[in-house]
C-alpha cells in the first residue's frame, strides 16, 4: 500500500463514502458523516481500518485527508447544482493537522474552489488526539471557528478525557463513542452517567450525537436521556456517493 499512494489518490481509488446522520424522532437526515473507501485494484475495498494507521505513522495521512475533504466539496457541488438538499458533512482530520499552521487556511481555500458554504462542512478531531497535545488542539479547533467551519469532538468517552476538556475546546459538536451505547446500555449506572454527559453538553450550547446504535431500544433509552441525534446502523450504514444521494433526494426540501 505505502509505495502506491500517490497514484491510488491520482486515480481516484480513494473515496469518501457517506452516513447519515439523523433526528431519531422523525428520521429526517441532519447531515452525514465522510468515510473514507479504498477501492484498490489488486486488494478490493479497503476500510480505513487497515491503512489509515500506517499512513499515520509516515504522515501520509495528511494528503488522503485533504483528498477526501475536496472530494466530500466535489460532490457537495454536484448536490446543489442538482438541487438536492444540502446538509452538513463531517470529514475526519488526524491529529497531524495540529502541527500545520496552514491547515485552517488549506480548507478555506478547498471550500472556495466549490464555493460551499463553511457553516456545511464540520472537522472531526478524535477525542485521543486532542489528549495528546490539548494546546494545539485548542488553537487549530479556535482557527476553524474563526473561519466559520464547524467542529466536533469524536469518539467522546472513549478514553480517559476530562470534562475540562469540553469546557476548554468550545466545540460545536460531541460525538458520544460508541462504546457507551454499545457496550454500555441498558445499565443503570451508564444511563446516569450518559445523561450528565448530555445535559452537561446541552447547556453548554454543544449539540450532542451518539454513534453506534443499533436498535430500537437504545435509540428509545438515548431519547429519554435527552439526545435526539444518532448515527448507526439502526438508521444508515455508509454508503457510496451514489446510494446517499438517492437516500437524500428522498428528504422533503
Ligand atoms: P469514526 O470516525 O469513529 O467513524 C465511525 C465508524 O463507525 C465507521 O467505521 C462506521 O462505519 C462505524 N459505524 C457507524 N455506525 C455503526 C454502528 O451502528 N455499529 C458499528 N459497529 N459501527 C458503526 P469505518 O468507516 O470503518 O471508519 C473507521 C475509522 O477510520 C473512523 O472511525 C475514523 O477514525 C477513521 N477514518 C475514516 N475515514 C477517515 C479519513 O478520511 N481520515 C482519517 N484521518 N480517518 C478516517
Ligand atoms: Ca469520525
Ligand atoms: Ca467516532
Amino acid at each position: 500500500l505505502n509505495g502506491r499512494l500517490e497514484t491510488a489518490l491520482k486515480d481516484g481509488e480513494l473515496v469518501p463514502w457517506f452516513q447519515a446522520k439523523v433526528d431519531m424522532r422523525t428520521g429526517a437526515i441532519i447531515g452525514s458523516e465522510a468515510l473514507v473507501r479504498w477501492n484498490h485494484p489488486v486488494h478490493g475495498l479497503l476500510m480505513p481500518g487497515s491503512f489509515i494507521p500506517l499512513f499515520e505513522r509516515n504522515g501520509l495521512v495528511v494528503d488522503i485527508d485533504m483528498h477526501i475533504f475536496e472530494q466530500v466539496c466535489m460532490t457537495m457541488q454536484s448536490w446543489r447544482l442538482r438541487n438536492l438538499p444540502l446538509r452538513t458533512v463531517s470529514c475526519n482530520f488526524s491529529r497531524l493537522h495540529f502541527d500545520r499552521p496552514e491547515f485552517p487556511r488549506q480548507l478555506v481555500e478547498i471550500a472556495g474552489r466549490y464555493a460551499i458554504p463553511h457553516d456545511l462542512l464540520e472537522v472531526e478531531i478524535t477525542e485521543s488526539a486532542i489528549m495528546k497535545n490539548p494546546e494545539a488542539a485548542w488553537l487549530r479547533l479556535i482557527q476553524l471557528k474563526q473561519f466559520g467551519f464547524k467542529t466536533a469532538i469524536d469518539d467522546f468517552g472513549s478514553g480517559y478525557s476530562s470534562l475540562g476538556l469540553v469546557q476548554m475546546l468550545n466545540a460545536d459538536v460531541i460525538k458520544i463513542d460508541r462504546s457507551f451505547v454499545q457496550r454500555d446500555l441498558p445499565g443503570q449506572r451508564a444511563q446516569i452517567v450518559l445523561g450528565s454527559i448530555i445535559r452537561l453538553a446541552l447547556e453548554l450550547e454543544m449539540a450532542v450525537i451518539c454513534e453506534g446504535v443499533e436498535t430500537a431500544e437504545q435509540a428509545a433509552i438515548l431519547m429519554r436521556l435527552g439526545c435526539f441525534k444518532a448515527q448507526g446502523f439502526y438508521y444508515a450504514t455508509p454508503e457510496p456517493e451514489n446510494e446517499f444521494e438517492a437516500r437524500l433526494a428522498m428528504q422533503i426540501s
